[in-house]
């Protein structure tokens, strides 16, 4: 693998204008080694001391906004979603801050009775030193950081590698986190080889990525005898039932399979209609597909960005093409366009699709929304339910009652009712990962913040100990 600067592509003009400097193994471990020295004076600051550092982060990056924003803009061709992406984080950071204190008080107990007489305990947490973060491309800051701040607020330093498809980002926000005092957290620049070297070098591995490199960062981190939280790839179904409006279920489908260009892992990827409203609800996402406009040809004239990735246009392209050789029928949409050498694809509706085409059964990241009739609620549910995938799903009814009646009997780690992808605004919410979708402990709901804590039980006796005889036939 080359280690030299390598060239990175703009998603909005195809030129390679940014280079990438990969942080070999070596670095890797030196700078492991430096934010291990570092993380015993966080640790010391106690939970109330480091959520001041936290807020003076939020500050320091609230203060850096404009460069941060405008490297963001040119990793992802998007101004509008890099806007929300930096407040979302802002608020992650503010929402840590203030409740790490309360959630680190409550894993302690100081003294507290057992079942045998005479012997209390304690626990005290300790947190693993160094975590590692592996992030993907789609949501640069915020899946950087998402793991990352509850694991400093836990007391933890962290080292985070970003994608190689959008480095741009980080030289910003290190420039924002430099100016917090003693903040144990790094950014590393780099593609396979540098998050494989990370994997061997941290006590704890969060990863947000595709489902292939999670088996492997899953298997490295089984070697180096680490915990992982992997939040890996999706497929989600949304079902709408006979007795849902159709017009406002094509409003939810529509914007949770085409926000962002479908460039989420949250993104509805398939759609199954009651019989009786398939036309109907066809019609009415089709008229709204078609409304949507491509954000070109300057930031901010449009709703769609292009696709960041380019192999990604590629394989959306390829699933669509198969799906049509199969008899697939593409009612508006559907084509990879080439504008100012970005690439770009409206909003996509397709019907006539089986479980058989790789557009049903692979994730596709891309605006694409297939719809399938099915008959019944068993039949909605089986076609739901047949998926490697299981991260989250969405049910649209006349009531929320209704919805999840059938929501319980969907293998996904997040249901929403009445609206679809609701997991990307709300994180209050403890879910799973179900199936190939992911592994580990929650990174949602106080989970995210409790995973990266060792638990040191103090076992106290107040009594006596008990002899060897209490174990031996003797005093039987
Ligand atoms: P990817 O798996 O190709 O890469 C993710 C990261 O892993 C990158 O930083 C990459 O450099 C690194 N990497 C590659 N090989 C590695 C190795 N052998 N060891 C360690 N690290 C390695 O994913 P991507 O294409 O960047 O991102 C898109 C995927 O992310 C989609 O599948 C999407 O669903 C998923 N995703 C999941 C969530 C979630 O919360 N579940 C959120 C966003 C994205």
């Amino acid at each position: 693998m080359s280690r030299g600067p390598l060239p990175v592509r703009n998603p909005r003009t195809g030129a390679a204008d940014h280079l990438l400097h990969p942080l070999d193994p070596e670095g890797v471990a030196a700078e492991a080694r430096r934010l291990r020295a570092l993380q015993p004076a966080w640790a010391a600051l106690g939970a109330e001391g480091r959520a001041l550092r936290l807020h003076a982060l939020k500050e320091s990056i609230a203060r850096h906004r404009a460069p941060l924003a405008a490297a963001l803009e040119t990793d992802t061709g998007r101004r509008a979603v890099t806007a929300l992406e930096i407040d979302s984080v802002l608020g992650i950071i503010g929402r840590w801050a203030g409740r790490a204190p309360g959630l680190l008080a409550a894993a302690e107990v100081a003294d507290a009775a057992t079942a045998m007489p005479g012997v209390r305990y304690g626990i005290r947490i300790d947190p693993y030193p160094l975590v590692g973060v592996i992030a993907p491309w789609n949501f640069p800051l915020l899946l950087a950081l998402t793991d990352a701040i509850p694991a400093l607020a836990a007391g933890c330093a962290v080292l985070v590698k970003p994608s190689e498809v959008t480095p741009r980002f980080i030289a910003p926000l290190m420039a924002a986190a430099s100016e917090v005092e003693g903040l144990p957290l790094a950014l590393v620049e780099g593609g396979a080889e540098t998050g494989a070297a990370l994997v061997d070098a941290v006590d704890f591995i969060c990863f947000t990525g595709s489902v292939e490199t999670g088996r492997k960062v899953a298997k490295a981190a089984a070697r180096a005898f680490v915990p992982a939280s992997l939040e890996l790839g999706g497929k989600d179904p949304m079902i709408v039932l006979e007795s849902a409006d159709p017009e406002a279920a094509a409003d939810i489908a529509l914007s949770a399979s085409c926000r962002a260009t479908g460039q989420a892992c949250q993104s509805i990827e398939r759609i199954y209609v009651a019989e009786a409203i398939f036309a109907p609800f066809v019609e009415a996402l089709v008229r709204r597909a078609e409304a949507v406009t491509l954000d070109w040809p300057e930031m901010g004239d449009g709703d769609l960005g292009p696709f960041i990735f380019e192999a990604q246009a590629h394989k959306v392209a390829r699933q669509l093409a198969e799906a049509v050789a199969e008899g697939a029928r593409i009612h508006t949409g559907g084509v990879v366009e080439t504008l100012g050498g970005g690439l770009w694809m409206r909003p996509t509706v397709v019907t006539g699709v089986r479980h058989g085409m790789a557009l049903m059964r692979e994730e596709t990241f891309g605006p694409v929304m297939p719809v399938m009739p099915f008959r019944d609620v068993p039949e909605a549910v089986a076609l739901a339910n047949d998926s490697a995938f299981g991260l989250s799903a969405a049910v649209v009814a006349a009531t929320l009652e209704e919805a999840e009646a059938v929501a319980v009997q969907l293998e996904a780690g997040a249901v929403s009712l009445n609206d679809a992808a609701l997991t990307a605004l709300v994180s209050d919410a403890e879910k799973s990962a179900f199936k190939a979708s992911g592994l580990g402990p929650s990174r949602m709901g106080a989970s995210g913040l409790t995973r990266f804590l060792r638990r040191r039980a103090l076992l106290r006796q107040t009594g006596r100990a008990l002899p060897l005889a209490a174990f031996s036939g003797r005093g039987r």
